[in-house]
């Protein structure tokens, strides 16, 4: 007759001692009696005893065995081969406690959806002020027919009769200090805890469905190319029920035929006619929000940039647009009307600036350039 061991003795704790008074009691005899720390066989034989003792009552199915009255290293039996010493003590230690060998339960079917990015290709002016949009988005939505768990209607996933629900499988291996237990995800239910017997047809057990659906976005004043809009739950949904992942706009932004972006500030070139520049004048330009008024000052020279303050883009998140620059360039006229012709060699005469006609041909230099330079004040 097999003779039980008294492991609550051995580890010298009380028979209703917790989980964390056994893991406690044993690391403390195990530093004392592991061979690697003392070398006397007849502590070594006991430290053998010590972790029989621990491997029963740490594990809650052999515990309760035990104190039923079944042991399964009754002294009868052969206990497992303990010679080969070359383990070193750290390396016990941590295959008990810890080295990441956390416990584990039965993981969850539903995980987080991924998230998704699309791309929005805007307009400079809807970048500028704002818009709404209807996106039509590829993704995974809770599947309609098992609500996300993955079972055909009328079933349910069932406790898996593998690991009884614990979602891992424990092992008996023998190493030098006896028999250990190893823990491996459980190959019958990959780990849930749970069988799915009749999977939902609609969504073969994954809990979603691929589907197209359209929604609103409303996309705020100022965004720029390069910009991303985080939707947050609108991605796609987890397996098994989990939650959405994020949907990422990221906004391009067409290029304008007049406008040049630079932060907040619009740049563009307006071309305005050489007496306009001369005598100054009120033009009419068009800006990213309609037709404004540009004052051009008397002596306006090429390439100054007059600024149309507010008439830039809106700033993101923040009040105040920018500025639209206008850069002016002054448009020398190539062919003159011989009245126009007469008033500018009057002009030239005023400015003591005359030349004999027909000595130099147009385009030449010589007249009409000197008549360019008189009008841009060279
Ligand atoms: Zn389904
Ligand atoms: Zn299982």
């Amino acid at each position: 007759m097999p003779v039980a061991n008294d492991y609550y003795g051995i580890l010298g704790v009380r028979r209703d001692a917790g989980a964390e008074e056994i893991k406690r009691a044993y690391r403390r005899l195990a530093r004392e009696l592991h061979p690697d720390v003392n070398p006397d066989p007849q502590l070594q034989e006991r430290f053998k005893e010590v972790t029989q003792a621990y491997e029963v009552l740490s594990d809650p199915e052999k515990r309760q065995m035990y104190d039923l009255g079944a042991d399964p290293y009754a002294r009868a039996g052969a206990p497992g081969g303990f010679g080969a010493a070359g383990f070193p003590f750290s390396d016990l230690m941590d295959a008990f406690f810890g080295g990441g060998a956390a416990p584990r339960g039965p993981r969850s079917r539903a995980r987080r959806g991924r998230n998704a990015t699309i791309r929005v290709d805007l307009d400079l002016s809807e970048c500028a002020f704002g818009t709404t949009r209807d996106l039509v988005v590829d993704t995974a939505v809770v599947c309609p027919t098992c609500s996300g768990e993955g079972t055909a209607p009328g079933t349910h996933a069932v406790t898996c009769d593998v690991c009884n629900g614990r979602g891992e499988v424990s092992q008996v291996t023998r190493s030098f200090i006896g028999q250990m237990m190893t823990s491996r995800p459980c190959p019958g239910c990959g780990g849930f805890g749970t069988v799915i017997r009749k999977p939902c047809p609609e969504c073969d057990a994954d809990g979603r469905v691929r589907t197209r659906r359209t929604i609103k976005v409303r996309i705020p004043a100022g965004v720029e190319d390069g910009t991303h809009i985080q939707l947050a739950g609108e991605g796609e949904t987890g397996p098994g029920g989990g939650p959405p992942g994020d949907l990422f706009l990221e906004i391009v932004q067409r290029p304008h035929s007049i406008f040049e972006r630079q932060g907040d500030d619009l740049h563009c070139t307006v071309t305005i006619p050489m007496v306009a520049a001369a005598l100054g004048a009120t033009l009419q330009v068009e800006t990213l929000d309609g037709p404004a008024e540009l004052d051009i000052r008397p002596g306006t020279q090429s390439g100054q940039a007059i600024p149309l303050y507010g008439h830039g883009t809106e700033h993101l998140n923040s009040s105040g647009p920018g500025d639209l620059i206008i850069h002016v360039t002054v448009e020398t006229p190539t062919k003159l009307e011989p009245e126009q012709e007469e008033l500018l060699r009057q002009l030239a005469k005023l400015r003591g600036e005359e030349s004999p006609p027909g000595k130099f041909a147009p385009g030449q230099h010589g007249f009409f350039s000197r008549l360019r330079d008189a009008f841009n004040g060279r």
